[in-house]
């Protein structure tokens, strides 16, 4: 079969810190008033997107990237390699940090370096990004006595900022926020804080303060984004990072561009605004919420409209 532009659907998940943007915003099927996350595209198990047209209609991207490895050629042991979100964030998340790819080998699962655009900010919004101690004995001093205060970077953020988190930061996303999220397909996180709190039952969520001491990075560094801006006609394109794990750029369309499909494969996320993609198959609507999956080897497209679109690659 010849490979074609995959229109996936979001899966939703339900968090105690989640809102109803996803719901309002975005208009995700199954989203609720308490939607956390919306993994919009994913082929982990924990998961997965669905696509929803063409020959592949009904089957999981995972299945699709297993008959045909040839659309996603940088592909190694048939494992999709990102894994693209939004966070809807009504309360503060926990403070976590996750393994790089050699320690998460060691039980079958990748790394996780992430980064987040600002989609949405209330006054007054913060992240937690790094930490103040110069050594993991200091770190695991000021853990252990619960001085999370002194411990933790907190940052002010506003809409359109962009953030590179490392696998080994100490991060957490703050109330208040709309954040597009790419980041390795993995789902391993450890908890380093979660602000004493304790669910309707009483219950403290459990935490992981062992396995965080030792993948944390000491002291923290911290990680610079420097947004490239390029100008064409009908686009403005910003690339926030390009790293090796991920390219992350957003294009604001204002008018028509024209693409060709990469020896990779390419992924794309409306967050604003209406238009078309448009392809040897036909025309696919976009809205907020529209992800696409463009293989490798796939015939040029455009994309017509007025659109803010995230769109990343390997
Ligand atoms: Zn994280």
């Amino acid at each position: 079969m010849e490979p074609y532009a995959l229109v996936v659907n979001a899966v939703c998940q339900e968090r105690i810190w989640g809102g109803n943007k996803l719901l309002t915003r975005f208009g995700f099927k199954h989203a609720t008033e308490q939607t956390g996350e919306a993994w919009v595209i994913s082929a982990h198990p924990n998961g997965p997107s669905t696509v929803v047209n063409g020959p592949y209609a009904g089957k999981s991207l995972a299945e699709v990237v297993e008959l045909h490895p040839d659309w996603f050629d940088h592909l190694q042991l048939g494992k999709f390699p990102l894994l693209l979100k939004l966070l809807d964030c009504r309360a503060d998340l926990s403070v976590q940090v996750h393994p790089d790819d050699a320690y998460a080998s060691s039980f079958g699962e990748l790394g996780k370096t992430e980064c987040w655009y600002i989609v949405d900010a209330e006054p007054g919004a913060e992240i937690v990004l790094g930490h103040n101690a110069q050594t993991r004995e200091e770190f695991r001093a000021k853990v252990e006595a619960g001085d999370f205060e002194t411990l933790l970077r907190r940052v002010p953020v506003k809409q359109g900022d962009f953030f590179f988190v490392p696998s080994g930061t100490v991060h957490a996303l703050g109330k208040g926020l709309l954040v597009f999220e790419t980041q390795q397909s993995s789902d391993v996180t450890y908890r380093l804080y979660d602000y004493d709190r304790r669910d309707a039952q009483g219950n403290r969520r459990e935490l992981h303060l062992e396995s965080s001491i030792q993948v944390a990075i000491c002291p923290a560094e911290s990680a610079n984004v420097n947004p490239v801006i390029t100008r064409e006609a009908g686009r403005t394109r910003t690339r926030f990072m390009a790293c090796e794990y991920f390219t992350v750029e957003k294009w604001s369309i204002f008018g028509k561009i024209h693409e060709l499909s990469r020896s990779s494969f390419t992924l794309l996320t409306v967050l604003h605004g209406e238009g078309h993609f448009l392809d040897q198959t036909g025309l696919t609507a976009l809205h907020p919420g529209t992800s696409l999956v463009i293989p490798a080897n796939c015939a040029d497209y455009a994309i017509e409209g007025t659109l803010e679109i995230m769109v990343a690659w390997i």
